[in-house]
C-alpha cells in the first residue's frame, strides 16, 4: 500500500534508472541501486518514507547535514537528492561488495591480519568524523560496507541516521539510542555520552570480527544486565538452550 503512494519524483526519473534490486534495508529505510542515464555510473539510492519519521524530521535533517558536509574514502558520501511529497531520495557513493555484517556470516570470522586493515579503515573514517565533531552513535557490522567486491576492499561508513553534530566539543549528549549488543554503557545509563561511544561500538565490531559472535550475544547479555532487577535468575539461566551444547556427560541428574 506504501509502495502504491510513492511517486517518484520526476526530476530523479529523468536522471536514473532506478533498478528493482534492493541492496539492503534498514530501520527507516530501503535501498536500491540506480544508473545515471547520462554516465553509466551506478549509485545506491536510500528512499525514506515521510510517514515512517514523521515526528523524527530533525533526525534525516542531521543525517543530510553530515552527508553534504563530509569527504573522505572511508565514509559513504552523498552525490544527489530529490524529495517528493512522500519520500525523500539520496543517491550515494554505492557500495557494491555489501555489508561486513554479511560477509562476516559467510566467513565465519576475521583472521588477526585481515581484521586489522579493515578496523583501520573504520578508524579512519571515525577519527575523521570526530576531527568534524561529529558523532556516528550506531557503529555496527550492518552499516560497514565494502566498496567493491574484491577481496582487498575497503570498508565504507554509511547511516548516519542515528549521528550528532556537537555544537561544541565538550557538548554531552543525552538521548538513548543505538543498537542493543553495540551500544556503549554510558549511553543507556543516560549519565551524557559523547565521542567515545564510537570507539566501545568499535570494541564490539573488532571482537565480533575475531570470534564470529559479539561478546554479548543472548546468554551473557541476560547475565550482564545492569539493572539487577531483570537479570536473569540462576533457574532461568539453567534453563537456557546454550546448555544444550554442554557435554551431557557432565551433567548430573538430580
Ligand atoms: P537505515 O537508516 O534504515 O538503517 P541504512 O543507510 O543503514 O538505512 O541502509 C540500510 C542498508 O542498505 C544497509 O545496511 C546496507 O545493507 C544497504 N546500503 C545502504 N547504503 C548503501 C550503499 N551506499 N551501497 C550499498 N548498499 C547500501
Ligand atoms: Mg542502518
Amino acid at each position: 500500500k506504501d509502495e502504491e503512494d510513492f511517486v517518484i519524483p520526476s526530476e530523479l526519473e529523468k536522471n536514473y534508472e532506478i533498478s528493482k534490486k534492493v541492496l539492503g534495508t534498514g530501520s527507516f529505510a530501503v535501498v536500491k541501486e540506480c544508473t545515471n542515464k547520462q554516465t553509466g555510473e551506478n549509485y545506491a539510492v536510500k528512499i525514506i518514507s515521510k510517514r515512517v519519521i514523521r515526528g523524527k524530521e530533525q533526525m534525516l535533517s542531521t543525517e543530510l547535514e553530515i552527508l553534504k558536509s563530509i569527504k573522505h574514502p572511508n565514509l559513504v558520501s552523498l552525490y544527489d537528492l530529490y524529495e517528493s511529497k512522500n519520500g525523500v531520495y539520496i543517491v550515494t557513493d554505492l557500495a557494491k561488495g555489501g555489508e561486513l555484517f554479511s560477509q562476516l556470516l559467510l566467513k565465519g570470522s576475521y583472521t588477526e591480519r585481515d581484521a586489522a586493515s579493515l578496523v583501520r579503515n573504520i578508524l579512519e573514517g571515525v577519527a575523521y568524523l570526530h576531527d568534524h565533531e561529529i558523532v556516528h552513535r550506531d557503529l555496527k557490522p550492518e552499516n560497514l560496507l565494502f566498496k567493491d567486491e574484491s577481496d582487498d576492499a575497503i570498508l565504507m561508513i554509511t547511516d548516519f541516521g542515528l549521528s550528532k553534530i556537537l555544537k561544541s566539543q565538550d557538548e554531552i549528549l543525552m538521548t538513548a539510542c543505538g543498537t542493543p549488543g553495540y551500544v556503549a554503557p554510558e549511553v543507556l545509563l543516560q549519565i551524557g555520552h559523547g565521542k567515545p561511544v564510537d570507539l566501545w561500538s568499535l570494541g564490539i565490531i573488532v571482537y565480533t570480527m575475531l570470534c564470529g559472535y559479539t561478546p554479548f550475544y543472548d546468554f551473557i547479555d541476560n547475565l550482564l544486565t545492569y539493572d539487577s532487577s531483570k537479570r536473569i535468575t540462576a533457574r532461568e539461566a539453567l534453563k537456557h538452550p546454550w546448555f544444550s551444547k554442554a557435554n551431557n556427560v557432565n551433567i548430573i541428574e538430580t
